[in-house]
């Protein structure tokens, strides 16, 4: 196939085979958010450019060299969204729903771009579900989005293999002072920075923490702690976030060099990781967003979010075997039927089964064939029974009722018994 006619670099099709996990997936952690009291919003794929320079920050990795920038018919710079709090935030201020202090806890859904280097884990399109709240300041909401994940972890059976990391960005204040004491302190060791970390220093220091570089790691094992710098509020904060956590039993590492890649946090940061995954071990990452509400122009508005990566969820369901086997059919009952007559009665005694039983799947035969090759198709849609309605059962008005996992004989059941006999035999989800 020529290049142009296939799917662009880093952006995947979803096959049939693999939506039903994807589906098992976002349909538990909806369900899940429900039960919280967590309601959806859904945002536009673009935005003007202009928006994620603002909220993300100039200086940081997604706006420097990851976003898909182009300009429209108009002329207006547009950009295929890298991330969801942006186009949040500029939608609850569009709408005046934080308005007046009033709480906001959302969700979204939805791919989003960034025009990285694809591997395991990595790609240009990609999947999110994110959730941001507004207008509540206290380490209790912290800990609820922490909490709630967790509870995900439990139902999706990967408890054991991830791992909370948390750090406290601090006030902008607090932070503030911390920035100018690690300046100074790596100012002090500019020439054995690596290239990027000299040029984060004047741009954005608290990235250089985040460095892969083992030479600048080993400088920074001796540079000043964001702990010791938090000022009495930021404390304050993150031990009643600590605490929250203890009184549940989630376990936790602090890790005092996690500060996150885009510019808007303040106070706490998280991130779920994993060592399942190979380099791209981070599942689930977020924080606390005080400062940014008002910087797009809103009144101070304080706000808290994460947002996961569905393809690294995914991947790793598949990766520690813990796809339920449920989800695996996808067809509860199969109906062959052979020649015209039998083929318009299994149409109409298909329909009334669905009026009777709404939630069944049931595949009608569709494409004629022999009796081998309609059974063949039968089986190989995963179906537990097989109904079989040729001349015969026509002639008599019943169906042929055939098991085709484990035991049991075919038996005949009459046309208007079938929906109740189906009903018993068939777990409807
Ligand atoms: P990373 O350090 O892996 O680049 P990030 O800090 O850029 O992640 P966030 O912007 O916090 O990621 O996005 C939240 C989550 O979205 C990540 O933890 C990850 O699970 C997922 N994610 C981010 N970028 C990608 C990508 N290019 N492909 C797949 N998933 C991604
Ligand atoms: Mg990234």
């Amino acid at each position: 196939m020529s290049k142009s006619l296939q799917a662009i670099r880093g952006m995947n099709d979803i096959l049939p085979e693999q939506t039903p996990l994807w589906r098992y997936f976002e349909g538990t952690v909806a369900r899940l958010l429900d039960n919280y009291g967590y309601r959806q919003i859904r945002m536009p794929i673009v935005e003007f450019t202009e928006l994620f320079k603002r909220s993300i920050g100039e200086v940081t990795d997604i706006v420097e060299k990851e976003m898909y920038t182009f300009e429209d018919r108009n002329g207006d710079s547009l950009t295929l969204r890298p991330e969801g709090t942006a186009a949040c935030v500029r939608a609850v201020l569009e709408h005046g729903i934080t308005g007046g202090g009033q709480v906001q806890k959302l969700w979204y859904i939805g791919p989003m771009f960034r025009h990285e280097r694809p591997q395991k884990g990595r790609y240009r399109q990609f999947h999110q579900i994110g959730l941001e709240v507004f207008n509540l300041d206290g380490p209790d909401i912290d800990a609820e989005l922490i909490v709630l994940t967790w509870r995900l972890w439990g139902e999706l059976g990967i408890r054991d293999a991830v791992k909370l990391e948390l750090n406290s960005l601090g006030t902008s204040e607090s932070r503030g002072r911390y920035r100018e004491a690690l300046v100074e302190f790596l100012s002090a060791h500019l020439d054995k920075l690596d290239e990027d970390s000299q040029r984060r220093l004047k741009t954005n220091p608290l990235r250089v923490l985040d460095t892969k570089n083992a030479d600048t790691q080993a400088i920074l094992v001796d540079a000043p702690k964001m702990a010791d710098y938090l000022d009495d509020e930021s404390r304050a904060h993150f031990e009643g976030l600590k605490a929250r956590l203890d009184a549940v039993g989630i376990p936790y590492v602090i890790n005092p060099k996690l500060v996150r890649g885009l510019d808007y946090y303040s106070k706490t940061v998280f991130e779920w990781v994993t060592d399942k995954l190979g380099a791209q071990g981070t599942v689930c990452a977020g924080g606390r967003y005080d400062g940014l509400v008002e910087q797009m122009g809103g009144k101070p508005t304080s706000g808290v979010g994460f947002a996961m990566g569905i393809e690294r969820l995914v991947l790793m369901l598949e990766t520690l075997d813990k796809i339920p086997q449920e989800i695996a059919r996808q067809v509860d009952v199969y109906l062959c039927a052979f020649g015209e007559a039998a083929e318009l009665a299994a149409l109409a005694l298909s329909e009334r089964v669905r009026d009777q039983l709404p939630n069944l799947r049931l595949q009608t035969n569709a494409g004629g064939g022999s009796f081998k090759s309609q059974f063949k198709k039968a089986d190989k849609s995963g179906a537990l029974y097989a109904l079989i309605l040729g001349d015969d059962e026509l002639a008599q008005q019943v169906v042929g009722f055939k098991p085709l996992r484990g035991q049991g004989e075919q038996q005949s059941i009459a046309w208007d018994a079938l929906a109740a006999h189906l009903a018993t035999c068939v777990v409807q989800g």
